[in-house]
């Protein structure tokens, strides 16, 4: 049995989860691969159509399904709403996409051949607990839709929200279509990996567990989508505007989730001309941070959401602190008296930390940004690019082109300008590069990676 706690209040019990056996796991498995044969044979207008009534119901459902969603993960109440409306969104989106994207497509050389789509069978969904509704919904919607059976394993530190939307949404699905395991990684999630039965692997989480399920999921040759760890530089140019709404998006993309972000800015390099001024602009941005239970209207940054995150930020900051960098602590605590009760950082900034500190190398998936000095553009760019990881990268200035010229050189999924994270459009996805993840690009909201496409000769 697993206990979940909200991480603004560590003392109250959100719920509790059972952790699998390792035979509830297999016979989870067994169910979804005996259901796989009906659903597949379903038309794509009956899918669609369940997913359009699933929708329908999770949308009534969204205010206590928020509510479930801050107290377990903590992250403030307007993040935790937008993560659950996408997720509805993208189910609609894809229900509308899916008659167009089934249909076959023909190429006419010497011989007229059909490209046909087949799914694939059972879906394996890891999800990490960042942000575990959106995660899971961007891999098990697709999979589902495509005409897969799924089994999702969310995270332990965060599935209660995970659970009660699968359950919504089941009602309106065949028995077993969509399946949940609740356990460790270790024993649930490497089951999964290893399973025959499992031909697909959609894993989103670090990049170290990534290594591990492409290890066990090369025993059975399955299709593996990983979605891994960043480590996102932002590349500030001397001719940057550095006016409030660009600072503001700048610490939205830093602290957003207090930092618990995969495309969170991790690293930030400002031209030297431009250093004092973006520190100072950017900590007066993150004094304005209220940090508080993420239930409360007030609060823009919640907690962490668990005990080994917040004790490996918290190890960091103190880190720099003993090696001397200059530690920044910004933000306003909203309820001191109750600071000590949850997973509580205040936004900081590190100076004077060198491209070797463990600030600027690891992820730190936490409210807290190094800020490197740097002389010329190509300096900047093999800093930025001096990383194990490429998920996503911007650049700040008011030259497009310039953007444009050195997105071309950096390593990465995705390169902003002037902005950094997240497309507002969920057809489109960009995987990261070199430990970031390994899924091919794909539009179509994710459907392709679900499907084989076989080949039909006239
Ligand atoms: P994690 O890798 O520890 O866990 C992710 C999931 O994998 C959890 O469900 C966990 O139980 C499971 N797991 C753990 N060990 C496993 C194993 N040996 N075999 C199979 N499954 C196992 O990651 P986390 O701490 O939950 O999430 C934070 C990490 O996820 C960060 O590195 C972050 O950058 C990354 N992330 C990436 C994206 C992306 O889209 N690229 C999105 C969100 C988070």
């Amino acid at each position: 049995m697993h206990i979940v706690t909200n991480p603004a209040r560590i003392t109250e019990v959100v719920g509790q989860v059972e952790l699998a056996s390792q035979d509830e796991v297999d016979q989870t498995i067994g169910r979804a691969h005996a259901a796989y044969s009906n659903w597949s044979a379903t038309r794509v207008e009956e899918r669609a159509e369940r997913l359009r009534a699933a929708a329908s119901d999770l949308t009534s459902a969204v205010p206590q399904l928020t509510t479930l969603f801050v107290r377990e993960n903590g992250k403030p109440i307007r993040e935790a709403e937008r993560d659950i409306r996408r997720s509805i969104e993208l189910m609609e989106l894809i229900a509308g996409d899916l008659p167009h994207w089934w249909k076959p497509e023909v190429f006419d050389s010497q011989q007229p051949v059909w490209a046909r789509r087949r799914p694939r069978g059972v879906t394996a969904v890891i999800s990490p607990w960042n942000s575990p509704v959106l995660l899971s919904f961007k891999r098990f919607i697709p999979a589902i839709a495509a005409g897969n059976t799924v089994v999702i394993k969310p995270a332990t530190q965060c599935p209660l929200t995970v659970m009660e939307c699968v359950r919504i949404a089941s009602k309106h699905f065949p028995h077993d279509v969509i399946n949940v395991v609740t356990g460790t990684g270790a024993m649930a999630g490497e089951r999964l990996a290893s399973d025959p039965r499992v031909r697909t692997v959609a894993f989103t989480g670090s990049t170290e567990t990534g290594r591990r399920i492409m290890e066990l999921a090369s025993r059975t040759v399955k299709k593996v989508l990983l979605e891994l760890g960043g480590n996102d530089p932002a590349i500030v140019l001397s001719d940057c505007v550095l006016d409030w709404q660009a600072v503001e998006r700048m610490t939205n993309a830093i602290l957003r989730a207090a930092g618990q972000v995969c495309v969170a800015i991790k690293r930030i390099y400002v031209h030297e001309s431009r250093y004092d001024e973006l520190v100072e602009k950017l900590a007066a941005s993150f004094h304005a941070v209220v940090v508080g239970d993420g239930l409360r209207p007030e609060t823009t940054m919640g907690p962490l959401n668990n005990k080994t995150q917040f004790d490996f930020v918290r190890g960091l900051i103190d880190r720099c602190r003993d090696k001397g960098l200059n530690v920044m602590t910004e933000g306003r605590k909203l309820d001191p008296a109750d600071w000590d009760g949850g997973y509580f950082l205040l936004p900081t900034i590190v100076l004077g930390a060198s491209a070797e500190d463990e600030i600027v190398i690891t992820e730190q998936f936490g409210p807290v940004v190094p800020i490197l000095k740097f002389r010329n553009e190509d300096e900047a760019i093999e800093q930025a690019n001096r990383s194990e990881f490429g998920l996503r990268a911007s650049v700040w200035t008011s030259g497009r082109e310039v953007a444009a010229t050195i997105a071309d050189r950096l390593e990465a999924g995705a390169v902003f300008y002037n902005n950094h994270g997240i497309f507002r459009d969920l057809h489109l996805e960009f995987p990261g590069v070199k430990q970031s993840g390994l899924s091919r690009e794909s539009c179509n909201a994710g459907l392709d990676h679900y499907a084989d496409t076989y080949g039909f000769a006239d």
